[in-house]
């Protein structure tokens, strides 16, 4: 059985505390490979080799840092289709999605590889007479990410190129469910030239997470997970002193209005709600069909339905793959039965469909007649269960979401440019698609939800990345009087 190692140091590390747990394959239910699950000791020891590489690293030279990222970004491109293979393998979405996850991830890369022109800070001349003053922007040292299991590849380029090219070093635990994505990236980190130390990657659970948020030597946390983990996180940083960014959960609503294009907003919301499984943070999770749209819209979204191809990520006419692990399946699968009870109409049911083998697969379900009431709506499902909220009016479509407690993503579909435009401002969210049901933002914008989709105030990567991973230091500095100078500049003074 592969057993899957720490990375610290540049290079591979047993796990020495006894615990681990099996990674799954989830389209054939059967274990893939054993992840060791790191002591605080083992903590300690890469946030040890991560601070030991800081006093070089932070001093590297742009040009170096910069050429390294390139080179980093090519073999990333290079090894694109075997990070999906091994996305696939241990997380179940589609190649082709995996695929997209890896292109999401070199956009980040690729950001970073401006580092240059971003760590520029900022320059007033004569601020006063003979005095200049200018803000710098420094690392802030060990810095840690934490990620979950539905981008294992994404989510750590989210955070740790922009980290690194800030001049901090870096410890990664990424989700102890998907682990071997996430190895392979930091194996081709250390092949593009990084010094050894600069990135280390910890596998493990809560024991793994706590000791860094307590690990003096760590000064920022950078997380992506659940609600309650990034809310625990959050505090538990915090209150020891650290900076902290750490993303939610979500439930994210697409309003369709009464003149939207009902074909596309049902392709939009049939691969936006089921793509992946449903196991997105961007997922659409609630249609709200404003008006006399509703019948149609759910009709077009029945009809599509019934046209997608569930099946193993590694067969090429699979469009949606199994769930992350059994329970987690058998969790969404309850949810159908629970809406159906508290009065939703179970317009498909995904617990009909059957499937060959143990694989964590569940056909996809929509729910019509949802109410805000219902748990179906207030919880977040994490899975391929799509709930149909149906609103009088746009008024009422945009209180709904104001209501939500969460607010990462937000999409309206209609042809009115005045609606839209007043849905951009009116969305209680933090990231808002017009006619785009997924608005993940580019690299070179940030990352964010709102509300319970977000602990503290700063976005993941792009520019509110550098701001994260970096600490502002204004100098003002006062120069001597050029009639002072031995040399005979010839001007007057501070001309
Ligand atoms: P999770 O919260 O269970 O795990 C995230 C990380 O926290 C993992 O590394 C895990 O090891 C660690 N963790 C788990 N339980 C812990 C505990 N009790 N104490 C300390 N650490 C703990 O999340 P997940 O199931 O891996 O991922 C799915 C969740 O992540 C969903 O809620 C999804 O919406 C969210 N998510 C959010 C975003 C975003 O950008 N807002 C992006 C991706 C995923």
């Amino acid at each position: 059985m592969k057993t899957i190692e720490h990375f610290v140091n540049g290079s591979s590390a047993s796990c020495e505390s006894g615990r681990s747990q099996p990674v799954f394959n989830p389209a054939t239910g059967e274990q893939a490979a054993e992840v060791g699950l790191a002591s605080a000791a083992e903590v300690d020891a890469a946030v040890a080799a991560a601070k030991s590489a800081f006093e070089q690293w932070s001093t590297t030279s742009l040009a170096a840092r910069t050429k390294l990222m390139f080179a980093f970004r090519n073999l990333v491109e290079a090894n694109a289709s075997e990070i999906a293979t091994r996305l696939t393998a241990e997380h179940g979405k589609v190649h082709s999605d995996a695929l997209g996850e890896v292109a999401r991830g070199l956009e980040n890369i690729e950001y970073a590889c401006g580092l240059a022109d971003l760590l520029k800070g900022s320059f007033n001349s004569q601020a006063s007479s003979g005095v200049d003053v200018y803000t710098v922007r420094q690392p802030l040292g060990v810095v840690a990410g934490i990620t979950p299991f539905n981008f294992p590849a994404m989510v750590p380029l989210w955070m740790f190129p922009n980290a690194v090219a800030c001049g901090n070093t870096f410890v990664l635990k990424p989700s102890e469910r998907d682990p071997s994505a996430p190895r392979l990236v930091a194996e081709l980190f250390a092949e593009a030239g990084f010094p050894p130390g600069v990135l280390n990657v910890v596998n493990g659970d809560k024991v793994a997470v706590d000791r860094l948020l307590n690990n003096p030597d760590i000064a920022a946390v950078s997380f992506v997970g659940s609600t309650p983990i990034a809310r625990y996180v959050y505090e538990t940083g915090t209150a020891a002193g650290k900076r902290v960014q750490a993303l939610g959960g979500a439930k994210n609503h697409m309003v369709v209005l009464p003149d939207a294009d009902i074909d596309l907003a049902a392709d939009s919301a049939v691969s936006a709600a089921y793509g992946s499984a449903g196991e997105r943070c961007m997922a659409v999770s609630v249609v709200v069909a404003v008006g006399d749209c509703a019948d149609a819209l759910v009709d077009a979204i029945k009809v599509r339905i019934d046209k997608l191809r569930i099946g193993p990520g590694n067969e090429p006419d699979s469009e949606m793959g199994p769930l992350i692990t059994r329970e987690h399946r058998d969790r969404v699968a309850s949810y159908v039965g629970v809406g159906a009870g508290e009065g939703a109409t179970v317009v498909v049911d995904g617990r009909d469909a059957t499937f060959d083998g143990d694989g964590f697969f569940l056909g996809v379900s929509l729910l019509d007649h949802v109410t805000a009431d219902m748990s179906v709506y207030r919880d977040e499902i994490f899975g391929p269960v799509l709930c149909v909220v149906r609103a009088d009016s746009y008024h009422q479509a945009v209180e709904l979401m104001a209501q939500n407690p969460w607010g990462n993503g937000a999409a309206i579909f209609t042809r009115d440019g005045g609606a839209a435009r007043q849905f951009q401002l009116d969305a209680d969210a933090g990231m808002v698609g017009i006619n785009v049901p997924i608005p993940v933002p580019v690299g070179y914008h940030s990352f964010g939800g709102w509300k319970n989709s977000l602990f503290g105030d700063t976005h993941m990567y792009g520019p509110e990345g550098i701001h994260f991973f970096t600490k502002a230091k204004a100098i003002t500095a006062r120069w001597p009087d050029p009639a002072d100078s031995s040399v005979d500049l010839g001007f007057p003074r501070n001309r």
